[in-house]
């Protein structure tokens, strides 16, 4: 059961309450080159992608935010470290949301600046720590970014904002660790009310990453604990979308395009179901709706997995049964499984 956090509203999506977990990815280009990062952006915004975040590395990015902003349909988030003037330029440039390491921001009237203009503007601001970027004091006087260093960089923060009266704030910690991680945001979802930004950071190329996302980011929202996610993948931020989503699918909480099911394939395949299942999986990329797919190899597991889905195949000795809503429709040829099975789809697809 989702535990019920503040409502915070980012543009025009709200996390947080009962919303869905919304899906976020960032930009791997120069902020500051407005015709590449507009092009990532529409990738993104093809691919499912909710909100997107920019890094505001100098005065160059931030002033390309309030184009990037006029032309993405997708709220834009500038994610900002070391120069509090560069959080004060973002929000004058329109972005839904800012994040920042209040760590590396320095002196708390810096901080106090940025509040005030958040607040005027009505924009909220995640406080983002990273395991990799606690400030010194406290990695003094823990040794370690540990699970505690990383919670009571939290809490003194917090702090700055709760003096303030500063309350339209999401939350985040993310450790290389994945259990560290998990362990992190169970205690600030017992502590705090505000909503949580998930994700493991740095979590590498896309096959390593996208496990160990999927181990954290699944374990935590199991329990009820995340409102928004980015999978952090030394990719294409495309990837981190298409991740983002398998995740949420996985566990029921969002149903976003096709999934496919298909075997492992034994020894009892008599085609080749991997090049079926790559073939499959490609073309089902271009479908925007949500249906199961199965791609099987033989009689043992197919015909029943196949009418379980809401398309199927079920192979035999170079032929395939081909499934729809439960039903065997047609028996084709190996060569001819794949682009039967897709008449069938785009036939159902337009019935409805
Ligand atoms: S469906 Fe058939 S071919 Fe595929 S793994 Fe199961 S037994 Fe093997």
């Amino acid at each position: 059961m989702r535990r019920k956090k503040r409502v915070v509203r980012i543009g025009s999506v709200s996390i947080g309450g009962h919303h869905a977990i919304a899906v976020q990815s960032m930009t791997k280009t120069k902020t500051s080159d407005v015709k590449s990062t507009l092009a990532q952006i529409r990738r993104l915004e093809r691919a499912g992608c909710e909100l997107v975040r920019c890094a505001v590395a100098n005065k160059d990015d931030a002033a390309a935010l309030s184009q990037l902003c006029r032309f993405a349909k997708i709220p834009v988030i500038a994610d900002i470290h070391f120069d509090y003037r560069l959080a004060l330029a973002a929000i004058d440039a329109g972005v839904a949301k800012i994040r920042i390491n209040p760590g590396n921001i320095g002196d708390e009237w810096k901080v106090e600046r940025l509040i005030e203009r958040a607040r005027d503007k009505n924009v909220p601001v995640r406080i983002g720590i990273n395991s990799g970027s606690l400030p010194k004091a406290i990695i003094e006087k823990h040794g370690h970014p540990t699970v505690p260093a990383i919670v009571e960089t939290i809490e003194r923060a917090l702090s700055i904002f709760k003096k303030n009266s500063f309350t339209n704030i999401v939350l985040s910690a993310k450790c290389v660790d994945v259990q560290d991680t998990i362990e992190t945001y169970e205690l600030l979802d017992k502590r705090f009310e505000y909503p949580l930004h998930v994700g493991i950071t740095e979590a590498g190329l896309p096959f390593q990453g996208s496990i160990k996302s999927a181990v954290g980011i699944g374990v935590l929202l199991h329990q009820g604990i995340g409102d928004t996610i980015r999978v952090s993948l030394t990719a294409d931020p495309v990837q981190e979308v298409a991740a983002a989503y398998n995740i949420l699918s996985a566990l029921g909480l969002r149903k976003h395009g096709p999934v496919l099911i298909s075997c492992p394939t034994c020894g009892r395949c008599e085609v080749n179901i991997v090049r079926i299942a790559r073939a499959v999986d490609k073309r089902l990329r271009k479908y925007k709706t949500f249906m199961k797919v199965a791609v099987m190899g033989c009689v043992v597991n197919g015909p029943g997995e196949a009418r379980e889905a809401d398309f199927g195949i079920a192979c035999g000795k170079d032929t395939g049964a081909i499934f729809a809503k439960g039903k065997e429709i047609k028996r084709v040829r190996e060569k001819k499984i794949i682009d039967t099975l897709f008449e069938v789809i785009d036939e159902n697809i337009n019935n409805r």
